[in-house]
């Protein structure tokens, strides 16, 4: 089958089963643009519709060209300028891997903080903190979407994706995301009026004016100015507008006139428009018709990315380790990641010793014994390892000695000396009686495997305490 006739088919289909929005916004201009023996690229028109693809389409996609030549491809998509992209995390191993730059940018623009506390942000005149740029925003699986739609933003304000509204729990990156879109669109176009304000601060400054409007007059007038007279906004944690009338109804006003003028808006929001209680459907229907991307915790390596990141940064002597167990147990949030980064640099400082793993163990004491006090039973440990790699928790404790139960088999050995701290007779008999010599070999294994940076044990293990000890 011709290329062209393939994909208009596949096309077709997919069209019925996508959101008219989506396939509007993503699919038009793709085509097949190579077919090898085993392989099929795809072209897409930007990086955002090539990530929407890849991440949400791939499977579907590849049936479909399945169903149509009978042959399994591996699916690749393409954009034309992809020497441009971001560098993104996907699949390079971060275990092992001393070249940190393969996750961020290289031209780090400004002198960077040598000071450990929580450096004072310097503001430029518009309110944007400086360092809250693109450069050092780590790009994952967790914030892809958010991360390109941002830069799309930024580089075409306006006329991409407007409104933008990124949403996501506390801590996560979404006023680092929208500070960075300001200052990107300040370097490159600095006769631009931006404007950053929180929800509460348009809020407070409206009830100021109201306020003012009775005793001078005047000054609503002012205030609706301030807000329609400007090329870019930027609102941070928009969510606090909801359930006040005066001022759900200036924030209409001035939203829809700045659309009409196709100006850009960028919003945040601490979840989904439509889970905002007491925002007008009016508005949060607004919030829907650009693009609308959430952000979600960072995996391990994500956060791992973050620390090395910072560490170059502030020009900081800690080792891989150190960095690893930090990033290893505290996976609340960013701030909390960066909170707890500090706190070990800043006691290792005070102590005057080395910033290694045993001054981090001191310095968190508190925020990660609470976490594995929480007094998990050895039952919870064998079952969330078995679902993790779908098994029956019966063959963990059977026989059978194949690769694909000696592994889970021993991971659980160590986990329940690491987080129980079980003694080993007592592991054994867990796992159907085996031998205590067994149980001590099944833990050197895998602390070998986890020395030797295997990246996959590394990685199944952390995910894995994450489960067990978030529940
Ligand atoms: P939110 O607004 O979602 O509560 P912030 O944007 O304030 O979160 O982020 C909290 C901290 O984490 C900030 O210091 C920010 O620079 C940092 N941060 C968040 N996401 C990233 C990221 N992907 N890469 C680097 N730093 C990040
Ligand atoms: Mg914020």
């Amino acid at each position: 089958m011709e290329p062209e006739k393939l994909w208009k088919s596949v096309l077709g289909e997919l069209e019925l089963a996508v959101s008219p929005t989506y396939y509007n916004t993503f699919f038009p201009s793709t085509k097949i643009t190579k077919i090898e023996n085993e392989s099929i690229e795809i072209f897409c028109q930007n990086n955002v519709s090539k990530e929407i693809l890849q991440q949400r389409y791939s499977k579907d996609i590849k049936k479909l060209i399945k169903d149509r030549t009978g042959q399994e491809f591996d699916i690749i998509f393409t954009t034309k300028n992809s020497v441009d992209q971001g560098k993104f995390i996907t699949d390079a191993p971060l275990f092992g891997n001393k070249n940190t730059s393969t996750v961020r940018e290289q031209d780090l623009e400004q002198s960077r903080h040598t000071s450990t506390n929580t450096p004072l942000k310097e503001t430029v005149s518009n309110g944007l903190v400086k360092e809250y740029n693109f450069q050092n925003f780590i790009v994952g699986p967790n914030n892809r979407l958010a991360y390109t739609v941002a830069k799309t933003v930024a580089e075409n304000p306006g006329n991409s994706y407007n409104p933008f509204l990124i949403y996501s729990g506390v801590g996560l990156g979404k006023t680092h995301l929208l500070h960075a879109i300001g200052n990107e669109i300040f370097k490159n176009h600095p006769d631009y009026k931006i404007v950053y304000c929180t929800g509460q601060e348009f809020l407070n400054d409206l009830m100021e004016a109201l306020q003012n409007t009775r005793t001078n007059g005047g000054t609503i007038r002012d205030f609706k100015k301030r807000f329609t007279d400007i090329d870019v906004w930027l609102i941070d944690d928009v969510q606090v507008i909801a359930g006040r009338e005066a001022t759900q109804e200036e924030f209409y006003f001035a939203f829809n006139h700045l659309y009409l003028s196709k100006k850009q808006i960028v919003l945040s929001s601490d979840r989904h428009p439509s889970e905002i209680k007491k925002l007008h459907e009016r508005i949060s229907s607004r919030f829907n018709m650009g693009m609308v991307a959430d952000v979600q915790k960072p995996d391990v390596d994500v956060r791992t990315a973050i620390l090395r990141n910072k560490r170059e940064d502030l020009g900081i002597d800690i080792d891989n380790e150190t960095l690893d167990y930090i990033a290893n147990n505290i996976n609340s949030n960013i701030r909390e990641l960066e909170g707890a980064f500090t706190q070990v640099v800043t006691y290792a400082k005070a102590m005057n010793i080395k910033a290694n793993i045993s001054a981090a163990k001191q310095a968190l004491n508190n925020s990660i014994v609470t976490k594995e006090e929480k007094n998990i039973k050895p039952n919870k440990v064998v079952r969330e390892v078995c679902e993790y790699y779908h098994l029956e928790t019966r063959e963990v404790k059977g026989p059978r000695r194949t690769k694909e139960v000696v592994l889970p088999r021993q991971i659980i050995m160590y986990l329940l000396k690491e987080i129980n701290q079980l003694p080993l007779m007592e592991i054994g008999v867990l796992l159907g009686n085996r031998d205590h010599t067994t149980v001590m070999y099944g833990i050197g294994k895998i602390k070998s495997e986890l020395k030797n940076d295997n990246f996959k044990i590394k990685k199944d293990i952390s995910i894995i305490k994450e489960i067990i000890l978030d529940k």
